[in-house]
């Protein structure tokens, strides 16, 4: 078969927003995806599980039909209808449940299944143009976000293209070899060309410490006293740049004063590192005057994540970095794009909106908990797209409990059967990225990516769009956007926004947004009124959470409680071919992850009676899951990694690890702490060596 190339762009839920050449080998087929070499940032790169995305969009599982629940809830059982009596159903239960409670109690849902600028929020206006509930959504960056506002203010820094030109490349808290696989050439590119070492900070020994100069593995939620030591020792020996410290942040004496008790010894009884390794990091970073640090968000899902990524992104401040090309930091690009979406997303009603939902509490929502429904009445009607909750969602078990009452309509619209879809009173089909038209924010960079429809829709599936548009018309929505098709929203979008014509874009695939270099390493001032980077953030204006946070650089104590009944820290990070729950279902990346596996270090296996390939049985009060032990000394001894989130059919009690996570929101903002578990650990009896 002779393939046509066409561009598209990725929807998933990465920060490297990557534009892509599609082998189209027909209408409806494609075969490998590739990236395009053009764009800076993706380089001619993909990571492995969207190369072989043919597998996912021509999967047989995938959903294609509306269906009506039929069993019990969550069950999973349901018959095939048409889309008329699909949305008829769905939006009769939202009338029925606003006419009994108000319209705040329907809820639309959403979260990362997609990116895109038109799929993924044009959701929001249904809460826009019926006062629902609007939704405020913590899941994934909050903590880091609250974290760099304090400091930094603003949501943007230096391009990650930029580390080609930086001498000392910091990875602190991701593993861009799972996440952000571009990341990768471009940082080997600067170690090739110029000799760049790289130094990789994170809880346990990552593929991408696998590839550093110097690996540091702490403990985790205790970055901020590294990076306070760090400052300690620059300070005592004169590593600091004092006019920049002047000119650009709120530095003064009693941040200084403060900072002099930070030593070494100190944070090397709080992160387990040696004396030495931290001194040295600090000498190292102090004298490079091109360094650049590139964040990941992995260290900020801790209780303590947003102070830690303030005291780890105040470090650039105190050399003076920033002031360098190749030099500063980057941690995410979220407000540097200038989109004019009062069209795509009904901007111009959303004081429309009364109550917002906080994402991450859905099990504490769904359950009636007073506070998390903000004075409110009950949800009695969702509508879910892009998003398996019942899954990823922090107390996964309480998610479940509340989808499984009587009194809630659930219509969930996915491409698979997903934990949350076996929830649907009504199951709708979606389509994939390669069969719609969107816009997607580089958030890992800085270029606005366009992703044109490739394929003809897969059997009855609709975008998010079409449905959302549908629906709100059946409920009598008059908007100009919802007789717009997504080719002509994005259209629309890119017009009002000044960013040009989608015919002559659709060609490059992709809008640089790039800030200026002067923006990007903030030397007209930093994203505060006063133009300073903040040492001594003020946390109350960030989020309501903010009692007891620390108001000056500092580690702050407040990880989950390790004890006698709970004595090991469960940090669940991403493996390399699963994204969140996406692509748990391709042979391929199913093939490479193989089992859900806990590494538990050698001291502790020994002392739970534990060997290599073993079943262990992990837990806490929230509940507990069964998964194979890998025995590594990968973390530091009282850590346990497992990577991925894996589906429910992985695991003994039929649900998976995110039923051991606490959805307590993490300060200022919100998010949930899903590094952060306090756990007991044990071999697990099969039932066949007990008899
Ligand atoms: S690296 Fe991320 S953005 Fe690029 S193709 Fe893979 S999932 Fe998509």
């Amino acid at each position: 078969m002779t393939a046509e190339i066409v561009r598209s762009a990725c929807p998933h839920d990465c920060p490297s927003a990557c534009a892509l050449e599609v082998e189209r080998l027909s209408p409806t087929r494609i075969g490998r995806i590739r990236g395009n070499p053009d764009l800076p940032f993706t380089a001619g790169v993909v990571c492995e599980k969207v190369g072989r995305y043919a597998e996912r969009v021509h999967h047989p599982d995938r959903l294609t039909h509306p269906l009506k629940r039929v069993g019990a809830k969550g069950e999973g059982r349901f018959e095939q209808i048409g889309w008329d009596e699909a949305l008829d159903t769905v939006s009769l239960a939202f009338k029925t449940a606003a006419e009994k409670y108000g319209s705040e109690s329907v809820w639309p849902y959403h979260s990362g299944g997609t990116l895109g600028v038109v799929q993924r929020y044009g959701i929001e206006r249904m809460s826009r143009l019926f006062n629902y509930s609007g939704m405020t959504g913590t899941i994934c960056v909050t903590p880091a976000m609250s974290g760099w506002a304090a400091g930094v203010g603003g949501q943007r820094g230096v391009d990650p293209c930029e580390v080609e030109e930086s001498d000392l490349i910091v990875v602190w808290g991701g593993n861009p070899v799972h996440t952000n696989v571009n990341l990768m050439s471009h940082i080997q590119k600067a170690r090739k060309t110029r000799g760049a070492k790289l130094v990789v900070v994170d809880v346990y020994r990552t593929s991408t410490m696998a590839a550093a100069d110097i690996g540091l593995v702490l403990r985790p939620g205790t970055d901020a006293a590294l990076a306070c030591a760090m400052m300690q020792v620059m300070l005592a020996e004169g590593m600091v740049d004092e006019p920049y410290l002047a000119e650009y942040s709120d530095f003064d004496d009693e941040v200084r004063t403060h900072l002099a008790g930070k030593t070494p010894n100190w944070a090397a009884a709080i992160t387990g590192l040696t004396v030495d390794e931290i001194t040295a990091f600090a000498r190292l970073y102090g004298r490079t005057q091109k360094s650049y640090i590139k964040f990941g968000v992995g260290f900020t899902r801790s209780r303590n994540g947003a102070t830690s990524m303030h005291a780890a992104s105040a470090l650039p401040a105190m050399t003076g970095a920033w002031q360098y090309r190749g030099g500063g930091a980057f941690w995410g690009s979220f407000d540097i794009w200038g989109l004019d979406t009062t069209l795509a997303h009904a901007d111009d009603k959303a004081g429309n909106v009364t109550r917002m939902l906080d994402q991450s509490r859905i099990g504490a929502i769904l359950n009636g908990q007073e506070d998390a429904l903000e004075g409110g009445p009950p949800v009695a009607a969702m509508f879910i797209q892009n998003s398996n909750t019942a899954l990823v969602a922090a107390d996964s078990a309480a998610v479940r409990r509340g989808l499984l009452r009587e009194d809630l309509f659930v219509c969930v619209h996915e491409q698979f059967m997903t934990a949350t879809a076996r929830y649907a009173d009504i199951l709708l089909p979606a389509a994939m990225f390669l069969e719609v038209d969107d816009i997607y924010k580089g958030w890992g960079h800085t270029a606005l990516t366009v992703g044109p429809r490739v394929l003809e829709r897969h059997a009855d599936c609709r975008s998010n769009l079409e449905v959302v548009n549908a629906l709100a018309k059946r409920l009598g929505a008059e908007h100009p956007s919802l007789d717009m098709s997504s080719e002509e929203l994005v259209d629309a979008t890119l017009d009002a926004s000044n960013l040009g014509e989608l015919s002559m874009i659709k060609e490059q695939g992709w809008v640089d947004c790039s800030p200026s270099f002067e923006d990007a390493h903030f030397l007209s001032g930093f994203r505060h009124s006063d133009g300073r980077f903040h040492f001594k953030p003020n946390w109350s204006e960030i989020g309501p959470y903010h009692v007891g946070m620390p108001s000056i650089v500092d580690h702050w104590d407040v990880v989950d409680t390790v004890g006698v009944d709970r004595p090991f820290r469960l940090v669940t990070p991403p493996p390399r071919t699963y994204l969140n729950s996406s692509f748990t279902e391709t042979p391929g990346s199913q093939k490479r992850e193989r089992r859900p596996t806990a590494m538990i270090h050698p001291v502790d296996a020994q002392s739970c009676g534990v060997e290599d390939g073993d079943m262990v049985r992990l837990g806490n009060a929230r509940g507990d899951v069964v998964m194979y032990a890998k025995i590594s000394d990968t973390a530091k001894q009282g850590v346990v990694i497992a990577e991925g989130v894996w589906p429910d059919n992985n695991f003994d009690r039929g649900i998976g690890i995110n039923m051991l996570i606490d959805a307590t929101p993490v300060p200022p903002a919100g998010g949930s702490a899903f590094h952060d578990t306090a756990i007991w650990l044990r071999p697990e009896v099969m039932q066949d060596a007990a008899d």
